[in-house]
């Protein structure tokens, strides 16, 4: 599959428009202004004329996020077997694996560790969505778990970014088992009265959203964030009537009481830190 190939997933249409393309230049998808990339970038990818947010890698996302060199990787060499030997539109999953760690240089569609935000101790979740769409395998669904563990262990609060294209179909029930093994583990963190701080980003989709993305307790999304399970396609053609307009995104969750806010990519980390604050006064 080509890097600008159109992508179907969970029946969204997941890549065009979103990433950021190579050269000087770039129109912006929202208001399609043409703007000076290097102005976008330290702007935090976020657009200078209509904020469009654009999606970033996970290792952008821990510096925007996390305090100048806090973050202190777990399980940062954690990687998938191939359980099924699975194959799709002729390439094996361990191609794929293979070639997307070359695209994006990352190893898995999860980092965590622990870090600082602006100076409150935290673990951190980071999903990386250049790395077969930030789906979720048995390698994310594993170091959710251990971020838990390890906030439970450290009396920390969990932050996770979540940025996903839903379950990875490659590990089929492993996948799926994902699910209720990450909903379980964050059942027990709340049992012991841990604050979890759940960030949905552009696209939080499928069994990610079905599981830990939506059970924080704090539900940050950035703006105009495509949030739901299925694809609006697929729920149009199941249920047979017409979506409302603005369907799925985080304006719409927010409206309809799915998320408690929508925050500028610029004001995240001051406000994940006030939440830090005023839950654990
Ligand atoms: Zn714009």
């Amino acid at each position: 599959m080509g890097k600008e190939a159109k992508s179907e997933w969970n029946g969204f249409s997941l890549k065009p428009r979103k990433e950021m393309p190579e050269g000087l230049w770039m129109r912006c998808p929202g208001c399609e202004h043409m703007l000076y990339k290097s102005s976008v970038e330290k702007n935090l990818n976020v657009c200078p004329e209509c904020n469009y947010h654009f999606r970033i890698e996970a290792e952008t996302r821990i510096k925007y996020l996390a305090d100048e060199d806090s973050f202190q990787e777990v399980l940062g060499d954690l990687t998938t077997s191939d359980p099924l030997d699975f194959r799709f539109r002729g390439i094996s999953y361990k191609q794929r694996l293979k070639a997307d760690e070359k695209k994006s240089g990352a190893k898995e569609a999860m980092r965590i560790g622990k870090a600082f935000i602006k100076g409150r101790g935290v673990m951190l979740g980071v999903m990386e969505p250049n790395f077969l769409m930030g789906s979720m395998g048995f390698v994310v669904g594993e170091k959710l778990c251990v971020a838990v563990d390890k906030a439970m262990e450290e009396k920390l609060p969990l932050v996770v970014v979540c940025c996903s294209g839903g379950a990875r179909m490659h590990e089929g029930v492993v996948s799926l088992g994902q699910m209720a093994k990450t909903s379980a583990a964050l059942g027990r963190f709340n049992e012991a009265r841990g604050l979890y701080i759940s960030v949905l980003t552009d696209p939080t989709t499928g069994g990610v959203t079905a599981s830990f993305a939506m059970l924080g307790d704090c539900l940050i999304a950035e703006p105009g964030a495509l949030i739901g399970f299925a694809g609006p396609r697929t729920i149009a053609e199941t249920i047979k009537v017409e979506l409302p307009e603005g369907f799925q995104t985080a304006e719409f969750m927010l409206e309809h009481g799915f998320v408690d806010m929508i925050v500028h990519r610029k004001d995240l980390r001051s406000e994940i830190a006030r939440l830090i604050d005023y839950c654990q006064r």
